[in-house]
């Protein structure tokens, strides 16, 4: 998967992907954001560090849905 370009700022370098539920030991958190174990329908991807956007991956990846 390649770089994820926030629609806010523009920024490429530091949007990260959202995981829900607990991250382990080994969990990743340079790479990964942590979303919280709360699992609910629609919630955002992904978000930038850099101006605090969180988005979906909807419009870069479409859901069978
Ligand atoms: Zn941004």
């Amino acid at each position: 998967m390649g770089k994820v370009q926030c629609p806010f700022c523009g920024d490429a370098g530091d949007v990260h992907e959202i995981v829900y539920g607990m991250p382990g030991p080994d969990f990743d958190f340079e790479k990964y954001e942590v979303g919280g174990c709360i699992v609910f329908d629609e919630q955002p991807d992904f978000r930038c560090r850099v101006c605090d956007w969180v988005g979906f991956r909807k419009p870069l990846k479409r859901r069978t849905k």
